[in-house]
């Protein structure tokens, strides 16, 4: 679609696509093995788009086998790294050229701008696939620095079958931050979609095939936590799991690799992430628009949402004037509306959930300045307005949890000392910022905080060149830059004697 395509032209466009719903094992698209489907429903107008297979155990069986055939067949593991990327380029390739079709799938399943999945999650799925696949072939092992009379050769080698297993609010780019490391390293993998949105990666599994990734290397088992999720986590043919989801979840993972062959786990998980204004911040209306965006980005459906606004008590009026000037400006719409900023939250449950959250705040006695309904419920479909609550006290529920949705909580401080205290009073340690314009400041409230990731006169950026994953409970492991691959690879010493 050009840059000019308007509201109609998505509709027709999404009038005329035809959505796969079976799940993709050993090369080739598959119903189920009992034959149930699950409604793949839209969160912008309440109905069904597409029947999906729902996954169970023996579906999980025959992915883990088609995995684990391809990875002692060598036919990806011992391909030479040079032709594995081109192999992966390739792919991120195939992604980039269906852009439109994939962004739409997106949009139509979880709710999000379409003007935010063309630009944001779907290219930056293909660059994090691309940026992996440039890597492979230019990584070296290492000898150990032994007597002379031995040669010790400390190398890594893939784990194995590795089964990524992620969350709904960035389908497929949460996805590629695993496809790209695990594919690259020499894996098979089966990736199991949130029952919530399972389609792009669907589509992205044919794309893979025609990119020339051999059958078996790259399964898709779509279905429910409780089965197709727990079947992997308990499998014991599976070598690792890499997780992107809920706290809660990320710690069943850990048991059920404690109850079964104690595969590897990785954890990306949730997070309660403060956004740290001081009165020196360096310029008011850009730290307000962050902080706008940081909470209200993606309906707040985001992992590392500022959804802590500690704000100096002297600027705190001032400021939150700013921040709700930009998040009015942010009203739900029509996700395929290209002017739309903020769509539909993903389904009915998540749109409930938040909106308990707002209940519990008001009757904390926190104050509620901005938003707080639903909206556009004549469509069908599920929206929540930005919401802003001052007073907040972070003892309070809307402070320590994770809501998950565009609600902003504020809570003043002193000086930095009690920003840092409060700012670190969280089961969660995904990311946090701080905005001052004293280096030392900067420097001292950065080190101080027990977060991931910690930005500074700056909200939510990066790329993929950095890793991203956090202390505490949001959990341990890192996705994006290189770090990535310690995760899918285990080192291998030989030790020659040459004595
Ligand atoms: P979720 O934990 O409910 O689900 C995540 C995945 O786990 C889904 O595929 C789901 O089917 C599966 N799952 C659910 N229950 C399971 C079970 N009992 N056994 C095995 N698998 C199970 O999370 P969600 O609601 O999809 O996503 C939102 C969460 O993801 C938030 O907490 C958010 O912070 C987190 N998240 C974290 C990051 C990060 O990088 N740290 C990024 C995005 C989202």
């Amino acid at each position: 679609m050009s840059a000019t395509a308007t509201l109609d032209d998505w509709k027709s466009r999404a009038a005329s696509l035809s959505i796969r719903g079976q799940a993709f094992i050993g090369g080739k698209s598959e119903a189920s093995e009992t034959g149930k489907t699950f409604d793949c429903v839209s969160p912008i107008d309440g109905k069904v788009i597409a029947k999906v297979a729902a996954c169970e155990a023996p579906d999980v069986e025959k992915a883990v086998r088609a995995a684990r055939a391809a990875f002692e067949s060598g036919v990806w593991s011992n391909m030479a790294p040079a032709k594995r990327k081109r192999v992966l380029l390739k792919f991120a390739d195939l992604i980039l050229k269906n852009r439109d079709e994939l962004a739409l799938l997106e949009t139509l399943d979880v709710g999000k701008p379409i003007r935010f999945s063309t630009v944001v999650d779907i290219p930056g799925a293909a660059a994090a696939i691309a940026w992996y696949a440039e890597a492979i072939d230019k990584l070296y092992d290492e000898i150990a620095p032994t007597d002379p009379s031995a040669i010790a050769m400390i190398m890594r080698e893939p784990v194995g079958v590795v089964a990524a297993v992620v969350p709904w609010n960035f389908p497929l780019l949460m996805a590629s931050w695993k496809i790209g490391p695990v594919l690259a390293a020499g894996n098979s993998l089966i990736l199991k979609p949130a029952e919530q949105s399972p389609l792009t990666a669907l589509r992205v599994a044919e794309l893979a095939a025609e990119a020339g990734i051999p059958e078996g290397v790259f399964n898709v088992v779509p279905g429910f936590g409780e089965t197709a999720g727990q079947a992997l986590g308990r499998h014991m043919d599976v070598d690792c799991v890499t997780f992107t989801g809920s706290t809660e979840v990320g710690k069943l993972f850990l048991k059920y690799a404690g109850e079964s062959n104690m595969k590897r786990v990785s954890l990306e998980c949730g997070g309660k992430s403060p956004n740290i204004v001081l009165a020196d911040a360096p310029n008011l209306d850009a730290a307000a628009k962050a902080a706008a965006f940081g909470i209200f980005f993606n309906q707040g459906e985001v992992c590392n949402a500022g959804s802590r606004l500690l704000v100096q008590e002297s600027i705190k009026d001032e400021f939150l004037e700013k921040v709700m000037a930009v998040g009015k400006r942010m009203q739900p719409g029509n996700p395929l509306d290209p002017a739309t900023m903020m769509g539909a939250m993903v389904d009915r449950t998540q749109t409930e959930r938040v909106m308990g959250y707002i209940e519990a705040g008001r009757k904390a006695g926190a104050e509620l300045k901005m938003g707080g309904k639903q909206a556009n419920t004549e469509s069908g479909g599920f929206y929540v307005e930005p919401t802003v609550f001052d007073k907040v006290d972070n003892g309070m529920k809307i402070a320590q949890e994770e809501i998950f949705g565009p609600v902003l909580s504020t809570i003043t401080f002193k000086d930095a000392a009690d920003a840092i205290r409060i700012g670190n009073d969280t089961i969660y340690g995904l990311a946090a910022a701080v905005w001052t314009r004293d280096i030392t400041t900067a420097h001292k409230v950065a080190r101080a905080l027990k977060a991931g990731l910690v930005w500074v006169n700056a909200y939510d950026a990066g790329d993929i060149t950095i890793p991203f994953g956090g202390y505490k409970q949001s959990g341990f492991g890192r996705d994006r830059s290189l770090h990535a691959l310690e995760k899918y690879t285990q080192l291998k010493t030989t030790w020659i004697n040459i004595g």
